[in-house]
């Protein structure tokens, strides 16, 4: 497969085409941002480890039939997906209380969230990603209901998989976020699932090992992220 021109450079990933139409390499780079890229850094091994991480969760999803983009790791930083149009709508779930949710409805970080609330945002950094709902994706057209269900109920089976795949790993799956698009017709899950987009905490201590110890400056981020990746047995290089 030959790497082509540059698509698109995003925050924390490149995307370029290939000879290939139907295929992308999506490129994890160093760069980590936060607050909307008010906060940009760049962090060693960041790249790679979640492009390792990545392919792994991917590949556990595929296993339980979920429909996926990664087709391949490429190399340390670049794997290669199929190229799907991206639906503009962010999917999160949340087993446990955090983030915006707290800031937004005053609850107490920490608090069993029973049953998971499933929320969407809109993808528009010009707009801070405001929350959006249902009728809004169907009244301005971002998806077809059908494939906003879809996406949903793919969301959901995401959560049954990883909750247990992290718990088994020692650790809880706090929340998450997860982009779709449409391959063939077909949704298929997009973009990466590792700790720049989920906030994992160790079920003992609670201690974060997400991006959170990069949003709040608690240090350590790679090294959390790597200690994650040693707890479900991903085999990074040196
Ligand atoms: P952002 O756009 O939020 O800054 P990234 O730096 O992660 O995000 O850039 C990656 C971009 O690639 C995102 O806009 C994402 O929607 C898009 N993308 C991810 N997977 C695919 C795919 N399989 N096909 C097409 N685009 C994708
Ligand atoms: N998230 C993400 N990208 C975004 C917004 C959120 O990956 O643009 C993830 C985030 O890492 C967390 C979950 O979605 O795991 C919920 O994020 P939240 O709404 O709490 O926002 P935050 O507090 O991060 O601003």
């Amino acid at each position: 497969m030959q790497k082509r021109e540059e698509l698109y450079a995003g925050k924390a990933k490149s995307v370029y085409l290939t000879d290939d139409p139907d295929r992308l390499i999506l490129e994890f780079r160093d760069d980590t941002s936060a607050f909307d890229g008010e906060k940009v850094e760049q962090l060693a091994r960041k790249g790679m480890v979640n492009n390792y991480f990545n392919v792994f969760i991917m590949d556990r999803l595929a296993e339980a039939g979920i429909p996926v983009h990664v087709e391949q790791r490429l190399s340390d930083t670049q794997a290669v997906v199929k190229k799907l149009a991206m639906i503009p709508v962010e999917c999160v779930v949340r087993n446990i209380a955090a983030g915006s949710l707290c800031r937004r409805l005053g609850v107490q970080e920490g608090m069993d969230l029973n049953p998971p609330t499933f929320e969407l945002f809109l993808k528009n950094d010009a707009l801070h990603d405001p929350m959006i709902n249902e009728s809004h994706v169907e009244t301005f057209g971002w998806a077809k209901p059908a494939q906003l269900a879809r996406m949903k109920q793919l969301t959901f089976q995401v959560n049954d998989v990883l909750k247990q795949l992290f718990a088994d790993a020692g650790m809880l799956l706090v929340d998450y976020k997860l982009e779709f698009g449409v391959f063939k017709g077909e949704i298929v899950l997009g973009d990466e699932f590792s700790p720049d987009g989920c906030r994992l905490w160790d079920a003992q201590t609670r201690e974060k090992l997400d991006k959170d110890r990069f949003r709040q400056g608690l240090g350590g981020v790679v090294e959390a992220y790597e200690e994650v990746a040693k707890r479900l047995g991903i085999d990074l290089p040196q």
